[in-house]
């Protein structure tokens, strides 16, 4: 048993995506797990 297993759907803990949101502008980068840089504004500020 995993506590990684929980039949929840992506993106259904606001966690795993709101730090993937640029605190800037409000991008969500979808490509990257932990984005460093904003593809859209170039901030290097995420969520958190
Ligand atoms: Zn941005």
């Amino acid at each position: 048993m995993s506590e990684f297993d929980l039949p929840v759907d992506n993106g259904g803990d606001p966690a795993c995506w709101l730090q993937r949101v640029c605190r800037n502008c409000g991008a969500l980068a979808e490509d990257e797990e932990q984005p460093t840089v904003c593809s859209r504004c170039g901030s290097t500020e995420f969520g958190d």
